[in-house]
């Protein structure tokens, strides 16, 4: 089973997948818990450099690619081993963020965007898609508190304007009201144990297929 887990900044998509994978695994699932960028070796590299300074000279077209460069590493080294071996991949972030982030408010248009994330995932799609749903103002606040103590500080995704954060809010539900078989939205403005419930009960179903 493969879940990925969305939405925008400071929603507490890591707080919850690792509260998901810790009561998965005490009902005895295999549960790997990766993240994009990165999740691979060679991925976490091209993190480095797409969170860092040098990703100001780099155009959105370049970025998308780098996000796919880094996504079809990631799907080939660890996420379709760990699909074969049996594991619940928990995946934070896939490529629902590409189509907000870098198509979206990265305004590339679907024919740029749909070949390239059709090469990266190479057939892998998430059975499950939770997305973490909270106004924009919530997230930021959220964000700014935790860039604080953050290795990686506050990364040039979160020093921008609030409309670009509730227009890739909205893209998010798009993409939720498009694909209902595979999508599933969560408040994620609710207390963490109340979140951390809903979530379990969304992903419970999938479970069972
Ligand atoms: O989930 P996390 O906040 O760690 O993601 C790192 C950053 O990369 C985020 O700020 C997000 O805005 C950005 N990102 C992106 N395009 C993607 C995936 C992530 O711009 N496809």
């Amino acid at each position: 089973l493969f879940v990925s887990f969305e939405g925008g900044e400071g929603a507490g998509k890591s707080t919850q997948i690792r509260l998901l994978a810790d009561s998965l695994r005490r009902r005895g699932f295999d549960v790997l818990v990766t993240r994009e960028p990165g999740g691979s070796p060679g991925a976490e590299a091209v993190r480095h450099v797409l969170l860092s300074g040098a990703a100001e000279l780099f155009g959105t077209r370049m970025e998308a690619i780098l996000f796919s460069a880094a996504r079809s590493d990631h799907v080939e080294e660890v996420i379709r081993p760990a699909l074969a071996s049996g594991a619940v991949v928990l995946c934070d972030r896939f490529m629902d963020s590409s189509r907000v982030y870098q198509g979206v408010t990265g305004n590339l248009e679907p024919d740029f965007i749909e070949p390239l994330e059709r090469v990266a995932v190479n057939g892998v799609l998430p059975d499950c898609t939770i997305i973490f749903d909270l106004p924009a103002a919530v997230g930021l606040e959220r964000a700014r508190r935790r860039g604080a103590r953050d290795a990686e500080g506050p990364d040039r995704f979160e020093k921008e304007e609030i409309e670009t954060h509730e227009k890739r809010r909205e893209a998010f539900l798009d993409i939720a009201a498009s694909d209902p078989a595979r999508c599933r939205v969560v408040d994620a403005s609710q207390p963490e144990t109340a979140v951390a419930g809903e979530v379990l009960l969304l992903v419970e179903p999938f479970l069972k297929r």
